[in-house]
């Protein structure tokens, strides 16, 4: 199976050759991060060892604007899947029209393997190591998998100890004490909330009623099932990395997060006709909408010919992939794709630079609306040119949304004068 670095290097090259017709020297422009780091983050435990983790930061393309990006602490991470999720960062924030570049970051690290302790010198370390490439105008770094808003004070701290700049705004994602929003921890999960409910408005007139399948109940998970819950649709399974519950008559979002945290799992979930599923089954039920939101590469050539979704939404980055994406779009599933489905968490994330910056404060309440009302304009934007350009020849709503990010990225980089 192709890598995630290749999945995305092969779209961006079908967009920029086939789609848009430039030269193979615009893909490579397009292709190649302007910066990728690698450091070494070497802990020493108080008991007199000294435990090294490798970690990186990708930058991929500044032309919008500073770099922004989350940073991953997992056992897996690799260079190349950083320097993947930058790419596709940098289209996620020029389709939803912030003023940034696409950056990530990773350490290879199992942070459950970890003490708080430990886990606060490799959140310092890694900040020591990129510290001269990060700052308010230059590269942002946020929470993503296995890394929340302690982290993020560790780290934004650490910025401060090193550089005498106290600012809120150098980081996103840090706690309420420091400048955070409670949005955010909503944010993602709400916005492809949102992302189903807009195409399913388009396809059927409403999301009410509508039965839907998610895979990975954690943060975007769970908050997408909330927030769709909510507005009338009905969550009917649920899944996480032990498997997953299929309950006909609905899966109550709040039970489900209460019996996860009692048992570590929601496949301890039960209720009325419900029963356990693999996450296998989960992809492919008889249902209207799907939401992997889990892990990459979960909808492949394999099963994509069974998927029986009409709507696929992608929480994750990178669950469909490439081949799949044509097999779903000849077969007339509308894949909403990561870019513009999961997009919301850096749309809030924005909104609490703006807040480190000049020091007021959002609301909760005001930071979603800002949050709905850019989602809603941006898969606007995206499903017209789909519409027109795109669907008409069974192709995927992805190579609408990677078209418009990719010029308005290469429009910038000719102002500036890089092209
Ligand atoms: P999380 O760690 O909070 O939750 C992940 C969930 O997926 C857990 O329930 C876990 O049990 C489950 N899972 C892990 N492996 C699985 C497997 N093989 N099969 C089924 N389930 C599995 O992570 P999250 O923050 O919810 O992120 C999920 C995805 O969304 C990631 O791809 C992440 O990059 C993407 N994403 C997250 C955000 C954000 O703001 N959190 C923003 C954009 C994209």
């Amino acid at each position: 199976m192709p890598s995630l670095l290749e999945e995305v290097e092969s779209i961006l090259r079908h967009i920029v050759i086939d789609v848009l017709g430039y030269s193979e020297e615009v893909y490579e422009v397009l292709r190649v991060p302007e910066r990728v780091l690698q450091v070494k983050i070497p802990v020493k435990t108080p008991d007199g060892r000294v435990r090294v983790f490798v970690g990186w930061r990708s930058q991929h393309n500044s032309a919008l604007g500073p770099y922004k990006g989350g940073v991953r602490f997992h056992p897996s991470v690799t260079m190349d899947e950083v320097v993947a999720l930058s790419i596709i960062m940098t289209w996620k924030n020029a389709l939803v029209d912030l003023p940034y570049g696409g950056g990530k970051g990773g350490v290879r690290v199992d942070p459950r393997k970890l003490s708080k302790w430990e886990l606060e010198q490799v959140a310092r370390g890694y900040i020591r190591g990129i510290v001269e490439y990060i700052g308010p105008d230059r590269d942002i770094p946020a929470p993503d998998v296995n890394t929340d808003p302690q982290v993020m004070a560790w780290m934004m701290d650490e910025y401060y100890r090193l550089t005498g700049d106290n600012s809120f705004a150098v980081i996103t994602g840090k706690p309420l004490e420091l400048m955070g929003l409670k949005a955010r921890i909503v944010a993602t999960g709400y916005g492809v909330a949102i992302a189903a409910r807009e195409a399913a408005r388009r396809l059927w007139g409403g999301v009410e009623g509508r039965t839907v399948a998610i895979q990975g109940y954690g943060n975007v998970g769970y908050h997408t099932a909330k927030f769709l819950h909510e507005m009338g649709a009905k969550i009917v399974a649920v899944s996480d990395s032990r498997g997953g519950v299929y309950c006909p008559d609905g899966v109550d979002p709040e039970k489900a997060k209460s019996v996860k945290k009692k048992t570590g799992s929601v496949i301890d979930y039960d209720g009325d006709r419900c029963r356990k599923i693999s996450n296998r089954e989960l992809l492919e039920l008889d249902v209207d909408i799907l939401v992997p939101a889990a892990i990459e590469n979960v909808i492949t050539v394999e099963n994509a010919p069974r998927i029986k979704a009409r709507i696929v939404v992608e929480g994750a980055n990178g669950p469909v992939t490439a081949e799949a994406d044509k097999i779903l779009a000849r077969r007339g599933v509308v894949v909403v794709p990561d870019v513009l489905a999961n997009a919301g968490g850096v749309i809030v994330s924005h909104i609490e630079w703006v807040c480190g910056r000049t020091g007021d404060r959002v609301g909760y309440e005001e930071a979603l609306k800002k949050l709905e009302a850019k989602m809603v304009n941006a898969i606007d934007v995206v499903w017209q040119l789909w519409e027109a350009e795109f669907k008409p020849k069974n192709e995927p709503m992805r190579d609408a949304a990677y078209t418009i990010a990719v010029q308005k990225v290469l429009q910038a980089m000719k102002v500036r004068g890089w092209l």
